[in-house]
C-alpha cells in the first residue's frame, strides 16, 4: 500500500514537470502553427521548435508552473507545515530572480511593495482592479502540491490560490484539481464528476459548464481556449478531460501538448492528475530521463514525502 502511494506522489509532481517542459514546446501555438512546426506532432522534448520565445529555456526545462509549485513545496518543507505568509515570502523571492513565462496576473500581484507583508490584501487589491474579471490559470498550474498535503486540502487549495488569484473561478477550480490529486494519490474514492459540480457551486456556478463539456467532449481541443489566454476554467476542462479520456499517461501528455494554446499550463495540471493516477512507473522513461533538473525535483519530493506521508 504505502509503495502505490509513494508511486503516485512521485507521479504527481513528476507529471506537472514533464507536462510543462513538453508543454513549452506548442505554448501559444495554433493548429495550424503546430502543423507547420510538428509535422507529426511534438513527442519529445528534443524537438522543441527553438524560435524567440522557446529558446530561452534549455530542452528539458520546465517553466513558471513548476517553478512556482517549487516555491510551496519548498515553503513547506522549511516550516514542516504550511505557512501562508512563507509561501508568498517564497513567491516573492522568485519573481525578485528570474521569473521565467510569469503570467501578467501574478507579475502584477507579486510586484506591488508590500506584498509580503499583505499577501492577500494585495491579491484582492489586484482583483478589484480587473473589475473583478481576471481569472487567469496562475494559481491552478502550481495547485497540485497542494493535494499531496496529508490534511486540510481543500483551505490550503484556496488560500494558496488566494495569495495571487482572488476570483472564485480560480479558487473553485484549484480546489476541485487538488481535492482530485490527493484522492488519486491516498487510494480514497475519487470525486465523481457529480461531486465535482457540487464543490464547484460553491464557488462559481460557471464552473459546471467546464466539468460537463470535459466529461462530454470527445476530443481536447475544442476545449482549449485560443482567444482568453491563461483562462483557469479552460485549464481545469482540458485538466479532467484528459483524467476522464486519456488511458495512459502519455496518451493524455501528448493529446493536451499537441493541442496547443497555453500549452504548458494545461499539460503541467492535466500530467499532475495523471501521474497521480497512474503513478511514477507509468511515465515514459524517456520522458523522465530527458527532464533537466531531475536531481533537485527528487530531493524535493523526499523531503515533501517526509513531511507528509510518516
Ligand atoms: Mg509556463
Amino acid at each position: 500500500m504505502e509503495r502505490e502511494v509513494i508511486d503516485r506522489f512521485r507521479g504527481c509532481l513528476y507529471g506537472q514537470a514533464i507536462g510543462d517542459a513538453l508543454g513549452l514546446g506548442t505554448e501559444f501555438m495554433t493548429d495550424e502553427d503546430i502543423a507547420w512546426k510538428y509535422p507529426h506532432g511534438l513527442q519529445h522534448y528534443k524537438q522543441i521548435y527553438q524560435d524567440r520565445h522557446r529558446k530561452r529555456w534549455k530542452i528539458g526545462d520546465w517553466t513558471d508552473d513548476t517553478d512556482m509549485m517549487l516555491c510551496i513545496a519548498d515553503a513547506v518543507i522549511e516550516d514542516k507545515g504550511v505557512n501562508f505568509y512563507n509561501i508568498a515570502r517564497h513567491f516573492k523571492d522568485w519573481v525578485n530572480g528570474i521569473p521565467m513565462g510569469i503570467g501578467e496576473n501574478t507579475y502584477k500581484v507579486l510586484t506591488i511593495g508590500d506584498y509580503v507583508e499583505h499577501p492577500f490584501e494585495v491579491s484582492h487589491k489586484v482583483w478589484e482592479m480587473s473589475k473583478y474579471q481576471s481569472a487567469a490559470n496562475g494559481g491552478l498550474m502550481r495547485t497540485s502540491v497542494v493535494g499531496l498535503f496529508p490534511k486540510e486540502v481543500r483551505t490550503c487549495a484556496e488560500y494558496i490560490c488566494q495569495l495571487t488569484h482572488y476570483d472564485p473561478r480560480c479558487v473553485g477550480s484549484c480546489v476541485i484539481v487538488s481535492e482530485l490529486i490527493h484522492a488519486l494519490v491516498y487510494g480514497i474514492e475519487p470525486p465523481t464528476r457529480s461531486q465535482m459540480k457540487d464543490i464547484a457551486k460553491q464557488y462559481d456556478v460557471e464552473i459546471c459548464d467546464y466539468i460537463d463539456n470535459a466529461w462530454a467532449e470527445p476530443h481536447v481541443k475544442p476545449l482549449v481556449d485560443y482567444d482568453n489566454w491563461g483562462y483557469t476554467l479552460s485549464t481545469l476542462s482540458v485538466a479532467l478531460w484528459s483524467y476522464w479520456h486519456a488511458s495512459s499517461f502519455e496518451e493524455g501528455l501528448l493529446a493536451v501538448v499537441n493541442a496547443g494554446g497555453d500549452a504548458d499550463t494545461n499539460a503541467a495540471v492535466a500530467c499532475a492528475i495523471l501521474g497521480a493516477k497512474y503513478g511514477f512507473h507509468a511515465i515514459p522513461k524517456e520522458y523522465v530521463d530527458g527532464l533537466l533538473y531531475k536531481e533537485s525535483l527528487d530531493k524535493t519530493i523526499d523531503s515533501l514525502l517526509d513531511i507528509c506521508i510518516k
